[in-house]
């Protein structure tokens, strides 16, 4: 027989996505599935995947653009990261970049259709200091687009910086689990997984919109994966970047080369649907493990970073533009909301039980 899928796996998809359309998680033996299917299934579970994006998100693509306004020379280790401290990774290193010139950068992403800029700096965290240069950022950049989204990632945040933030026009505050609790002592000591998690709580309960997710490929398992979509979903993000590792010569993940493009598909696959109506990104490391499959990714992620990363290049802002046409999807506008307003599709009308003919749910 010639392209029979794994027969499980057909049921699982399908449970899969009438659970995605209630909002219902996947259970781990599901998850699993997913994780473990093979590569001649792939397309199943994209277009599985694709079910649920297009529910929740049509054929609509977010644009991000990342402006790094502080390079390099962390104090923190994160090993994945080529700013870290002692990273001999030779990647641009400065200090607080101009207001003007962030908001410059700005102009342009606004001219490509970039609906969210995201504001970072390296470092263990923000000063007072930091924050008032944040804020004079946001003000620059507000003042020629006042509608375009700023989210901020800056690291451990205590509540008062998060409410200054708040004040200052920032909606977002990106801070990422990057991998499971488990995991996180071999990938950094200088803070820990709860740090993290404590950061992403502060910046929600300022009403900062919560935007936290992980780095894929560090040799992480099928099991951890799961750990860290569930791990996320409680924490109630609204925003999900997915990364795959950039293994920066000079950094101690320098060698790492594990994930193929059907790996990251099966993992964006179930980050759809373990966050069906949430703002799903392919962050970094798009193009260097999608590869030519990049296009595939949309119909599973609603949302991608246009042009460069933090310290490596991502392919040309047109070409991102053209893929996105090419693969059928449209570029959603500033005056288009992502989320679902409301959810009335999620109340079931009950017809059983008292006043029907039908036995109660009990
Ligand atoms: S805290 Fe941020 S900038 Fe610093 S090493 Fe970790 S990921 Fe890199």
């Amino acid at each position: 027989m010639i392209g029979a899928m794994e027969p499980n796996l057909g049921a699982t998809l399908d449970d899969l996505v009438q659970q995605a359309l209630r909002c219902q998680v996947p259970t781990r033996e599901q998850a699993l599935t997913v994780l473990g299917s093979s590569d001649d299934d792939l397309l199943d579970v994209v277009a599985a995947g694709g079910r649920v994006r297009r529910h929740f998100f049509g054929n609509r693509v977010k644009l991000n653009l990342i402006i790094n306004l502080k390079s390099g020379l962390c104090p923190e280790n994160c090993s994945y990261c080529s700013q870290r401290s002692g990273s001999q990774a030779d990647v641009l290193k400065y200090n607080w970049i101009d207001p003007v010139a962030a908001a410059e950068t700005a102009d342009r992403a606004a001219a490509s259709g970039v609906k969210r800029i995201c504001l970072v700096a390296s470092g263990r965290g923000p000063s007072d200091r930091d924050i008032s240069r944040v804020a004079e950022t946001v003000l620059a950049v507000k003042e020629h687009h006042p509608d375009l989204e700023v989210c901020t990632s800056l690291g451990l945040l205590t509540a008062e910086r998060a409410e200054r933030l708040l004040a200052a026009g920032v909606s977002a505050y990106n801070h990422n689990l990057n991998t499971n609790e488990a995991n996180y002592p071999r990938i950094c000591s200088t803070h820990t997984f709860a740090d993290r998690v404590d950061t992403v709580g502060v910046a929600h309960a300022a009403g900062l919109s919560p935007c936290s997710g992980a780095i894929f490929g560090m040799g992480e398992t099928d099991d951890e994966v799961v750990d860290l979509a569930v791990d996320l979903r409680r924490l109630g993000v609204d925003s999900v970047p997915i990364n795959f590792l950039i293994p920066f010569e000079g950094t101690p993940l320098g060698e790492e080369w594990q994930l193929t493009p059907q790996r990251c598909l099966r993992i964006l696959a179930l980050f759809r649907f373990f966050f069906p109506d949430t703002e799903v990104r392919i962050a970094g490391g798009r193009e260097l493990h999608l590869r030519t499959l990049q296009a595939l990714g949309l119909h599973l992620a609603n949302y991608i970073f246009l042009g460069d990363y933090l310290t490596s290049e991502g392919q040309a802002g047109s070409d991102d533009l053209q893929m996105i046409s090419d693969a059928g999807f449209v570029v959603e506008g500033r005056d288009q909301e992502t989320l679902p307003k409301s959810r009335p599709d999620l109340v079931a009308l009950r017809r059983r039980g008292p006043g029907t003919e039908v036995a109660a749910n009990a």
